[in-house]
């Protein structure tokens, strides 16, 4: 077992809709650690693909526009930002649109290899949270501690439309159930990196438990974790 120089790197997988985000913030704030919200950079690739009118069905034109693509994440004022090649596009990421999108562009190889180099520099040094669908199988399946949060399609559709109507969205609930098991599809159904739970991952069901109570019990295991790995050094 190795230790990295600024803690350990807790990976948080899951469906769209679990709660990852919200938990991973939490967590993040309560340990001092820094949070890598790999969706989000899967969505910027994807904005900033349809943006520039790149054919999806061209890899070697995907993989030369990958190449040059910057995608960082800040946080200016308590706000979580997000830049691609320079440009704000935290807002405009979070449509459904770009969700339905980005499910189809994160299935090409040119996309997950270079945000899959971004996201293991960003990691590496520990002191992290990263979530997304392959962080504990691919990205860092040395993940000192692995979570699976999960939640079924009807509860976490229900929370991403209370979501995008607050936002104002024109969306039904029955579109986002169906936007919700389609993502699922895509999500779990694509070759490279599917969306899988790792062997060794806490698997936690967050369906009828609230935010608090599934932080209070990642928290104290995170926290176990990292006194043994300090233990060692
Ligand atoms: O987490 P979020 O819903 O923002 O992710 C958007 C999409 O990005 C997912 O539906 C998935 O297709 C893709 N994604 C991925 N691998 C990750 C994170 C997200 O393929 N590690």
């Amino acid at each position: 077992m190795h230790l990295r120089t600024d803690g350990i790197i807790i990976a948080i997988d899951g469906p769209s809709g679990a709660g990852k985000s919200t938990i991973a913030r939490l967590l993040a704030d309560q340990l001092g650690y820094i949070q890598i919200d790999t969706g989000a950079m899967y969505r910027a690739a994807a904005f900033m693909l349809s943006r520039a009118g790149i054919n999806l069905d061209d890899l070697t034109a995907v993989e030369q526009f990958c190449a040059d693509l910057n995608i960082e994440l800040e946080v200016v004022a308590g706000q979580h930002l997000v830049r691609a090649n320079g440009m704000d596009v935290t807002e405009l990421i979070r449509t459904p649109e770009m969700s339905l999108l980005t499910s189809r562009t994160s299935t090409l190889k040119p996309v997950r290899d270079a945000l899959l180099k971004a996201q293991q520099l960003m990691g590496r040094r520990g002191g992290v949270v990263l979530e997304g669908r392959d962080i504990g199988s691919v990205v860092f399946p040395d993940a000192e501690i692995k979570f699976f949060l999960s939640a079924s399609v009807d509860e976490r559709a229900k929370r991403r439309f209370e979501e995008l109507t607050a936002k104002g969205e024109p969306v039904t609930l029955a579109e986002t159930i169906d936007d919700v098991v389609k993502r699922d599809r895509q999500d779990t159904e694509r070759d490279i990196a599917p969306l899988k739970q790792a062997d060794d991952a806490i698997v936690i069901d967050s369906s009828r438990l609230t935010v608090a109570e599934v932080l209070t019990k990642m928290v104290e295991l995170c926290r176990t974790k990292i006194k043994t790995m300090e233990s060692l050094t």
